[in-house]
This record gives structure tokens, C-alpha cells and sequence, in this order.
């Protein structure tokens, strides 16, 4: 069984970032970058898979700059066996992203794709469901757990009112949520040996797929400043307050 993980190189989770003068997007300039912490949890599964004798490979894919061999050496040091380096300095789109994916899809023919359920950049929980439509293979978002029986993924997934578990063919697609594994630390030595594994580089015009955008962001705004609130001397006043001020009860 062979594993193909999408990692994305995004701000790190940490950092605040603010929308730039002309709200056309965020101010990433000097932020620290980090690998998507959902797509940290994806390797993570992917490498236990493994080392649990479930799969023999997994292989890390990043479509960014330069700089994005970064997240794919973190993907490695995780425990990922190769990488693919799909280089450019565009910001693609999640349908884009999902078409150059099918791209590596083809090429390397794995046995299971596992994503993010969503990028902490754009939040648009959106790649993972258009690649495994346009590969048309199965799909199980926001996965908490995942098992290999008797040759089929067995998927369970976190949804509103519990946990759903199901049964997918072979090669399918997932996106892991939170609880699907808790990524181990990197350490320094296991960064060490991330620099000797192979990354493929890969030119995004050499593959010829047509990644124009689609989506025009017309407009970034901070989240409205939240009113200080107000301290209340008793339980009396409160319920007050709830009842005619705020009308919730
Ligand atoms: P999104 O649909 O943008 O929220 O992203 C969902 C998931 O798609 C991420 O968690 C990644 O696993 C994958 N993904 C998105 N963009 C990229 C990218 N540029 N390179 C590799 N994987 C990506």
C-alpha cells in the first residue's frame, strides 16, 4: 500500500495576521511559516499506518514555492519516505490545487490520498472532496480513525451528533480531522535525516494543467472587535440582565 499525503506550506497557526491596505488578502510577508497542522496530523496517520505494516510508503506532495521544501523536509522528518516539490510562486485555488494533484495521482498511483480537512489559510475545506471527484475515487472527510480490513479503508469520521464509521475501495481519498493521530515532535536528528530523503522537483508550467483562477477575492476583513463585557453583582442582576438587556431568556 502505497500513501500519498498533500502538505501545505501555511502561516503558522501561532501567528495573527492582519489584512494588508487593500484588503485584496493577508500580510504574509515577514510571518512565520509553518506545515498545515491538519496536514501534520495526515502524515503522522500515514507513517503509523506504516509502521504499523499497513502500508510501505508514504510519499509527501507540496504545490508552492521554493520555500516549501521546508514542509516537505517537516513531512520527512515525521517519517514520509520521498517527496514531490510541484514548484510555483502562484497562490493556486482549492480546484486548482485538486488538478494538480490528480496530476501526481496518476503518476504515482497510491492506495490511499490523504489531506487536510481543511488549509488554516484559506479555510476552504475544499481540496480533498474535488480531487477524489475528479479521480473519481471514494472519499471520508474529517476522519478520526483509519483502518485497513480486509483490503478496504475503514473510515470514521467526526460529524455533529457523534462518529459515523465507513468502508471505502482501494485507492480512495480522506481528509483528517483533529483526532486522527497527534503528530510526534520533531527532533533534530529525525530533521538531519529529512535532508538525505529524495524530493522530486517538479515544474507546475511543465505539467500543463490550466490553474487559472476562478475565484476573485474581493474583499479581506478583520473580525468586528468584540465589546468588553460588563461585571454584574449578583446572580439577580444577572438574570436580569440576560432577560432584558440580552432577551435570551
Ligand atoms: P483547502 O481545501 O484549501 O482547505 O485544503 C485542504 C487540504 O488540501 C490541505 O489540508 C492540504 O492537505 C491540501 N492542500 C491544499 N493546498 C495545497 C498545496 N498548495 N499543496 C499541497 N496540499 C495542499
Amino acid at each position: 500500500m502505497k500513501i500519498l499525503v498533500a502538505v501545505k506550506r501555511v502561516v503558522d497557526a501561532k501567528i495573527k495576521v492582519r489584512p494588508l491596505p487593500d484588503h485584496s488578502g493577508v500580510d504574509t510577508k515577514l510571518a512565520k511559516m509553518a506545515i498545515n497542522p491538519f496536514d501534520e496530523i495526515a502524515v503522522e496517520k500515514a507513517v503509523s499506518l506504516r509502521e504499523a505494516g499497513k502500508a510501505d510508503e508514504v510519499v509527501a506532495v507540496t504545490i508552492g514555492p521554493l520555500k516549501s521544501v521546508d514542509t516537505l523536509r517537516v513531512a520527512m522528518a515525521i517519517g514520509a519516505d520521498r517527496s514531490i516539490h510541484v514548484r510555483t510562486d502562484d497562490v493556486l485555488e482549492p480546484l486548482a490545487v485538486a488538478k494538480v494533484l490528480r496530476e501526481i495521482v496518476n503518476r504515482e498511483k497510491p492506495d490511499l490520498v490523504l489531506l487536510g480537512k481543511q488549509a488554516i489559510d484559506d479555510d476552504a475545506n475544499q481540496t480533498g472532496q474535488m480531487l477524489s471527484a475528479l479521480c473519481d475515487m471514494p472519499l471520508a472527510t474529517f476522519a478520526s480513525e483509519i483502518e485497513l480490513e480486509d483490503g478496504r479503508w475503514v473510515v470514521t469520521r467526526e460529524t455533529d451528533g457523534g462518529t459515523q464509521t465507513i468502508s471505502l475501495s482501494v485507492p480512495a481519498v480522506v481528509t483528517a480531522d483533529l483526532r486522527l493521530a497527534e503528530p510526534r515532535y520533531v527532533t533534530l536528528p529525525a530533521m538531519g535525516r529529512a535532508r538525505k530523503k529524495p524530493v522530486e522537483d517538479i515544474e507546475l508550467e511543465n505539467l500543463g494543467i490550466n490553474t487559472a483562477s476562478r475565484v476573485r477575492v474581493l474583499s479581506v476583513e478583520e473580525p468586528p472587535v468584540r465589546k468588553a463585557g460588563v461585571m454584574v453583582a449578583s446572580v439577580d442582576e444577572l438574570i436580569e440582565k440576560l432577560k432584558n438587556e440580552a432577551h435570551v431568556i
